[in-house]
């Protein structure tokens, strides 16, 4: 079976504040099937925002594609000119929404107005009535009283209503995939809202990148850990969360994913050492490899 989503060897490079480039993406592969909630956690900085946009093929400056594939029903993303992939992937293969998703919105101009806007730019000789009555109908489906909301501002929704307006208005298009980056700090209305709209095969597998392990644990069916740019840690929700493997898994889910742990991004030590209780001389001389501990995956010599 071709998998819905397959992401083999991702690199990306970034710059950061001081102009330095750096991998943001180092490396990452994994596959998403049908049906799946992949969560993908890790501290700031680990590297999942630029995971979800490099997966989409969408990549806003700084970041940039260095190697490596996306496939999306077994066809290249990164073989698509922008116009194809605007037009016949963001959208309708794939969706994200980006962290501060809900800040972005224009705030002066109505939500039906910004609704029509998307519909309209994937299905150009649609009528404005045509595309009206879709956003009514998908408003209604998936619970939203359409009236009253599509004629309002973004800056007149409750902290509750905006989260779900912003799903709303990004799986117009029945995207096959929906990437959410931290919309939502807390399970409650906007993850029902998710399941809901993924119950309904509004979309068909949601990837979750998020810091709360009470989200992961009870939305998530696969955890993937990442760390300096790296997956450290990938597997069944179960086995992440009850007996986690890596030592930066067990820190970051036992004391909290605010916990600021030292890391480094070279290419010749595990990049956890100069944070890990574990660490011995030789992991400072070796790039690790992930390998099979425990039927997940775990890029640790040590993990047993
Ligand atoms: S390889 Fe060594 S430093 Fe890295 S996580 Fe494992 S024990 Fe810790």
């Amino acid at each position: 079976m071709i998998p819905l989503l397959k992401v083999e060897n991702l690199k990306l490079h970034s710059r950061d504040s001081d102009g330095l480039s750096f991998l943001a993406v180092d490396g990452v592969s994994f596959e998403l099937n049908p049906g799946e909630i992949l969560g993908i956690t890790g501290q700031i900085g680990s590297g999942k925002s630029s995971l979800a946009q490099g997966v989409t093929g969408f990549l806003r400056a700084p970041l940039s594609h260095t190697s490596g594939e996306v496939r999306i029903e077994g066809k290249s993303i990164f073989d698509l000119d922008a116009s194809s992939l605007r037009c016949s992937v963001l959208g309708k293969k794939i969706a994200l929404i980006p962290q501060n998703a809900i800040l972005s919105l224009p705030r002066f101009r109505k939500i039906k107005d910004f609704a029509l806007d998307v519909v309209r730019s994937h299905y150009p000789n649609m009528t404005a009535r045509e595309a009206g009555e879709r956003i009514q109908e998908r408003f209604r489906q998936i619970g939203l009283e359409p009236n009253s909301l599509l004629d309002g501002y973004p800056s007149e929704l409750t902290p509750l209503l905006a989260p779900q307006v912003v799903i709303a208005v990004a799986t117009l298009m029945n995207p096959a995939i929906l990437i959410v980056d931290e919309l939502t700090s807390q399970p409650g209305p906007c993850m029902d809202l998710l399941l809901r709209i993924k119950s309904q095969e509004i979309v068909r597998s949601l990837i979750l990148c998020s810091k709360n392990s009470e989200v992961l644990k009870k939305f998530c069916t696969r955890i993937a850990v990442m760390c300096a740019g790296e997956f450290v840690e990938q597997g069944a929700t179960e086995q992440i969360i009850e007996d986690p493997k890596h030592p930066y898994t067990q820190i970051i889910l036992h004391q909290g994913m605010d916990k600021i742990l030292p890391l480094t991004r070279t290419t010749q030590s595990c990049r956890f050492a100069s944070s890990c209780p574990h660490a011995q001389p030789d992991c400072y001389l070796v790039r690790q490899l992930m390998r099979t501990v425990a039927d997940r995956d775990v890029k640790c010599m040590y993990a047993q």
